[in-house]
């Protein structure tokens, strides 16, 4: 559990560390590679949201996986790029939040991933959050928690610990 104090900082950024639904970029379930592998190019991200016409989300995509399809025998082949649909390479087992609020778990999916979707309760994209906007509110929790808190520090000379 994160104590109170840290918990109540990095909550009172959430808002901000959303990157919304609107500008995250993103590729729908049934486009080809082909597409998909202009879009991550163009946008120079390795890995983006994968959503479906109703705007839920259903996985990520990224340039790895899309150059792996087109490895044939050593060889790169952009015609089976247009033969084949983001539904069908994507990774699926993502891991979502549905509040940004929920500090602690985000935090931990971060660990791992450069960042984290949220969605609603109806999987609806909602954005993302990305480790860059979080160690944002981190900075911010740094230089703020000493002016709104008194922390003293414990002392463990004579306690089992220290010996
Ligand atoms: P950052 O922490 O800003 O480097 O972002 C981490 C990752 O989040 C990037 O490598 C992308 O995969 C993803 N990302 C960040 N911003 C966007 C965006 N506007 N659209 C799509 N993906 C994004």
């Amino acid at each position: 559990m994160l104590i109170q104090p840290v918990e109540d900082l990095l909550s009172r950024n959430a808002d901000h560390y959303l990157i919304p639904a609107d500008v995250v970029a993103n590729v729908q379930t049934d486009n080809n590679l082909y597409h998909a592998f202009l879009v991550l190019t163009k946008v120079k991200y390795s890995k983006i949201p994968v959503l479906d016409h109703g705007g839920h989300f259903e996985g990520l995509v990224s340039l790895p996986l899309i150059t792996e399809q087109m490895l044939v025998f050593d060889q790169l082949n952009t015609e089976i790029l247009l033969q084949k649909r983001v539904c069908d390479v994507m990774e699926t087992q993502v891991k979502t939040v549905h509040d940004v609020d929920d500090v602690e778990e985000t935090l931990h999916l971060m660990i791992d991933n450069p960042f984290v979707p949220v969605v609603d309760e109806q999987q609806i994209f909602q954005g993302i959050v990305t480790r860059r906007e979080f160690m944002k509110s981190f900075n911010f929790l740094t230089h703020e928690i000493g002016k709104q808190y008194d922390m003293i520090e414990k002392d463990f000379s004579t306690s089992e610990k220290a010996k």
